[in-house]
């Protein structure tokens, strides 16, 4: 089996030999060498955009696939897991990633797939009550409006590009929440579409399977996995997030083109923490949902508290979490659970100043910038980044396919992202093998890319060409 090791090793062995002269390399008798499992595409993950990618192909007749997953269920950043503790004993459900649907539609325009699914497959989901931070979403709105208008003269005189966060506190707004509806046991969500076109324990779903190397050519793809065993495919979609990429989780032979390299080195992955506390009752307002907290001395320091414990969501569960993002999220992810602890309880023992606040009876967070199969939550578009920049962290590589949230030019960080992105690269692959390409105005194929890049994006390249739709359903903060 050619492991990225084994083939690192002979290189390093072939070197020596050519310098020395003197030792021979090692050819692997034929009859030793594994056969791979061969398939016709390899999907690689099971989260949103893999899901997609494979139903995709079979809407197209393509059946034979295989789905290759790190974890022992599908869903990726929609990822939940048992804390606290109910009356009767059992653990509550919290989600650690995902559990939004950003942004549900514009009134007569097309609806998020997300928010479509989440009806679909009857998610529970509750709408988020901003009465307790109405006040700074109003706010939010009006500064977002005029950066909104100003984004377009950029744009439209190609003007030298600024970030979100810079305009915003041009319009003396700093904070930076967006949020639409809530809901739970997102995962479901990837469960009901995968039901759609997976057999129960279908044998084409291979759940806790590593990928270590990945090589390709003009003519195949052949994924080495971490248990030894491998598979040979016509085409590959590789789903893996941008943290994964960017951590070199996964090998590439040959080693991947620089422009594309470069794209994804450039490209951001975000992190985002939420510290969970279940206490032995509930000291907060039960129907309040969201309370703020404003340090006086640091920048994002627990500044988001979300109750469980309210109606609709999981109710007397005693349970509140904190949300803390970037800088923070890197900080408490360095340090002990016990020092996050105190910090949090400090915290909200100085919003609610009447109350004995107890130590919490269970406590957790997840670090999300260490988890090998994701390194980070989500990713962020770079200030300055083209849209040729970013169609690059797109494109395929021979038969060597991409897709995941970051590929998305419009709804980068988002589940909608990471579902289109899976659509588009099954159906470029469904016409590629001669079935019918759906994909018209983004083009059938295999994508545009840019070996040259240039300095700015220009007016005409916002296009479905570069993975920018002409009509978008996605308001901010609707
Ligand atoms: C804390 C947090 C909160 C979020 N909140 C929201 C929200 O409210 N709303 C929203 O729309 N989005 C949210 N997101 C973002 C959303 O979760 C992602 O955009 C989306 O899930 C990405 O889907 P994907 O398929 O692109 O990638 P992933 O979900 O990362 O799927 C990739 C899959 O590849 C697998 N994989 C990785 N490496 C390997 C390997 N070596 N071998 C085999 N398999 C591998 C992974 O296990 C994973 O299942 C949040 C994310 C986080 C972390």
């Amino acid at each position: 089996m050619w492991t990225s090791a084994s083939r690192k090793l002979l290189a390093f062995v072939a070197g020596l030999s050519l310098m020395e002269g003197v030792w021979a390399v090692p050819i692997e008798p034929r009859e030793n060498q594994k056969k791979c499992r061969k398939t016709t595409v390899v999907v690689l993950g099971g989260g949103m955009a893999g899901i997609t990618a494979a139903q995709a192909l079979a809407n197209q007749s393509i059946t034979d696939f295989l789905i290759v997953e790190y974890n022992g269920e599908i869903g990726g950043r929609m990822k939940h897991t048992n804390f606290g503790k109910k009356k009767d004993g059992s653990p509550f459900v919290v989600e650690l990633g995902a559990n939004w649907v950003q942004g549900l539609g514009t009134k007569g325009g097309p609806e998020n797939p997300i928010w479509t699914m989440a009806k679909k497959y009857k998610v529970a989901n509750e709408y988020s009550n901003y009465s307790s931070i109405l006040t700074l979403i109003d706010d939010y709105e009006t500064a977002y409006a005029e950066v909104e208008q100003y984004a377009g003269v950029i744009l439209k005189e190609n003007l030298q590009d600024t970030s979100m966060r810079a305009g915003l506190a041009l319009k003396d707004f700093k904070p930076q929440k967006n949020m639409a509806a809530q809901a739970r046991g997102f995962n479901a969500l990837a469960k009901g579409m995968a039901s759609t076109f997976l057999k129960p324990n279908d044998s084409r779903l291979l759940l806790n399977s590593i990928v270590t190397d990945i090589a390709y050519d003009k003519d195949s793809v052949t994924i080495s996995l971490n248990d030894g065993s491998c598979i040979s495919a016509a085409y590959a979609i590789c789903t893996f997030s941008l943290g994964v990429l960017q951590n070199d989780e996964v090998s590439f032979t040959p080693k991947l083109p620089d422009w594309k390299q470069t794209a994804i080195a450039e490209f951001q992955m975000g992190t985002y923490t939420k510290v969970f506390l279940q206490f032995n009752e509930t000291f907060w307002d039960l129907d309040t949902q969201f309370f703020l907290y404003a340090s006086p001395t640091t920048r994002g320091y627990y500044p988001v508290w979300q109750s469980l414990s309210t109606a609709g969501f999981l109710p007397g569960s005693n349970i509140i979490f904190a949300t803390v993002v970037e800088r923070e999220s890197y900080r408490i992810e360095a340090q002990d659970d016990e020092v996050t602890k105190a910090e949090a309880l400090a915290v909200l023992r100085e919003m609610f100043p009447d109350k004995h606040i107890p130590e919490p009876i269970d406590f957790f967070y997840p670090r999300w910038t260490k988890v090998p199969w994701a390194h980070g939550s989500y990713s962020n578009w770079p200030v300055g980044t083209t849209l040729e920049g970013h169609q690059n962290l797109r494109s395929n590589v021979g038969r060597l396919y991409f897709a995941g949230e970051h590929c998305s030019a419009e709804y980068f960080g988002f589940l909608q992202g990471a579902y289109f992105e899976g659509q588009e690269a099954g159906m470029r692959i469904a016409g590629m093998l001669g079935k019918k390409c759906k994909n018209m105005e983004g083009g059938c194929g295999e994508y545009k890319r840019y070996e040259a890049l240039h300095g700015t994006t220009r007016f005409a390249e916002f296009s479905p060409l570069n993975g920018w739709d002409v009509s978008s359903f996605y308001v901010a903060g609707k």
